[in-house]
């Protein structure tokens, strides 16, 4: 089975400056000693570094690596795989320092990377984008069918430096010992862009905008509620912007919301504009009824993390039933799941959640390449679910989610 790592990131409450511990994923962070919630907002990614066993005073020179936390799906002709990446690579093309941080950085404790850390900060040169496709590469040399999409879901992006100094020759500073690769004696620091370090993140007070409440969620909730105005919030670059939100009201007693996306797209290169449109691509076994011409259809994706196979499960099982008749439009007066899976991440599933709701499967190959998708707007809907023992069910989709599959899903 996979490994389920968050790293450690040592903290300081930015209200009273207790040290605390935080995981990678933790975005609201609650002091155990003074109580204040505060929200960590990122422009672009995390920037951390690995600990230090340089001797006083060594000038450390910091190398950056891309780390990739998340779903990998692989949409073949005949079926999807799925899969959960943990991985690394260099952010800047190097013979000296080694490609990956390898298992390092989830043992140690990191740290944030401010503006006065001191060091010198090798600016990185692979883009993103283009790690990616080395990751991919990494996870699907085996897949001997023709590709036909890649989608990366629900993922953690860091940016990890590692430090080193020169001793004579390159020291590796983590484990404060030489480095031994091939090359390392022609490493010459003026060679590597960098120079000191820049900050990309700040905390903010998590009050709700509206009401000055406290805004609430789990440690890594990427939508806060506010209990007090109903009213729900995500971050943004400039603070918290209000997300429009629904609920499908239930009999069900005691019931417990999920939060999923629902997302409207234009869809090219096939009709899929109402979900009579879905019942034909699908090949439902269901009779279309007056009024389903006319009935908007939407893609629909979990709105929390859970394991990738579950996470396919739930995207297409929803998105291809019948839609909600009644939708109250404001936060489910009820206990919720939070949500921590962003719309942005959403937005990257609909290729995916298409792919498996095309019937017969072997139509995918043909159709797929040249269907275009473009995600329009999205609106957070909360479905009920009754509690039972093992699981939650909803009686009106004919779902049913196994409890641990929600709880384990905390670390992915
Ligand atoms: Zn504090
Ligand atoms: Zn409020």
């Amino acid at each position: 089975m996979e490994k389920n790592s968050d790293l450690k990131i040592q903290h300081q409450c930015p209200q009273c400056g207790a040290p605390a511990t935080l995981l990678e994923s933790d975005r609201l962070f609650s002091c155990a000693y003074c109580r204040v919630k505060s929200y960590l907002l990122t422009n672009g990614h995390n920037q951390y570094r690995l600990p230090s066993k340089a001797p006083e005073g060594q000038a450390l020179i910091y190398f950056p690596y891309w780390r990739f936390k998340g779903m990998l799906f692989s949409c073949l002709p005949e079926n999807t795989l799925e899969k959960f990446i943990d991985t690394s690579h260099q952010a800047c093309p190097s013979p000296h320092f080694p490609v990956s941080l390898g298992l390092r950085s989830q043992a140690l404790t990191l740290a944030f990377v401010t503006p006065e850390t001191p060091g010198y900060f090798i600016t990185p040169q692979t883009r993103l984008e283009d790690a990616m496709v080395i990751f991919n590469r990494r996870f699907t040399r085996d897949i001997t069918q023709p590709l036909l999409h890649q989608a990366h879901i629900g993922e953690t992006v860091s940016m990890i430096y590692a430090p080193y100094y020169m001793d004579r020759r390159l020291m590796d500073a983590v484990l404060n010992q030489p480095l031994r690769r091939q090359g390392e004696d022609s490493f010459r620091p003026e060679d590597y862009p960098g120079g000191p370090p820049r900050a990309n993140f700040r905390f903010i007070p998590s009050l709700c905008p509206n009401c000055g409440w406290d805004l609430e969620g789990t440690r890594d909730a990427e939508v806060l509620n506010c209990s007090h105005c109903l009213s729900l919030w995500q971050p943004g670059p400039g603070g918290f912007t209000a997300v429009p939100c629904a609920h499908v009201p239930t009999d069900v007693r005691d019931p417990i919301y999920l939060p999923f996306w629902r997302i409207r797209a234009d869809v090219s290169g096939i009709d899929l504009k109402a979900y009579a449109d879905l019942v034909r691509l699908a090949n439902l076994p269901r009779a279309i009824q007056a009024g389903w011409e006319a009935m908007p259809f939407h893609f629909w994706a979990p709105a929390f993390k859970v394991r990738p196979r579950v996470f396919l499960r739930l995207m297409r099982v929803i998105s291809s039933a019948l839609p909600p008749r009644r939708l109250a439009h404001r936060f489910p007066e009820h206990p919720c799941q939070s949500a921590n899976l962003p719309v942005r991440e959403a937005m990257e599933t609909l290729r995916v959640n298409l792919s498996g709701l095309i019937r017969p499967a072997e139509r995918v190959a043909e159709l797929l390449p040249r269907i275009g998708i473009k995600p329009r707007k999205a609106l957070l809907v909360y479905l009920p679910f009754a509690k039972r023992s093992h699981e939650l069910v909803n009686a009106d989709l004919n779902l049913a989610v196994n409890k641990n599959q929600l709880s384990l899903a905390r670390n992915l």
